[in-house]
């Protein structure tokens, strides 16, 4: 699962452009659950919707949890906040555009003939993809 290419190490920002956010939060996260996005995590553990596994950061057991009908995870020994379309991202190693591609996936949600998922290239002026970045990247240290 992990590859072996350098991390790249985008500029931060504080926070997600609102057109991407609307987009995960309206078209693409409704379809999905935490299994779909944390399952692969060491100790990962559903209990009716809410989970917690061994986080992915800090890497200490049971520690990194969150609860049904939210997007993200944190870690209460690290306090780490991940969301799932930080997580995606940093699974495929920073690739804004997979990171995209696979949720788009994974919610259903149909590829157009640009390449983009459909609903979101509407949203911005055709160059939201090479735009956006985290609020948080897991190669950051802890804060
Ligand atoms: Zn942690």
């Amino acid at each position: 699962m992990r590859h072996h290419t350098p991390k790249p190490s985008p500029p931060r920002r504080n926070k997600l452009p609102a057109a991407l956010t609307a987009w995960l939060n309206h078209t693409i996260y409704p379809h999905l659950t935490h299994v779909q996005i944390f399952g692969q995590l060491p100790g990962y553990t559903d209990r009716d919707g809410d989970f917690y596994a061994d986080c992915p950061v800090c890497h200490r057991p049971g520690v990194f949890y969150g609860f049904k009908g939210r997007h993200v995870g944190q870690c209460k020994s690290c306090m780490r906040i991940i969301g799932w379309f930080g997580f995606v991202r940093f699974r495929y190693d920073g690739d804004e555009d997979r990171a995209i591609a696979s949720l788009a996936e994974l919610a259903g949600v149909t590829i157009g003939p640009d390449g983009q998922p459909l609903g979101l290239e509407t949203l911005g002026d055709g160059d939201i993809l090479g735009l956006f970045t985290l609020p948080l990247s897991l190669d950051d240290p802890p804060p």
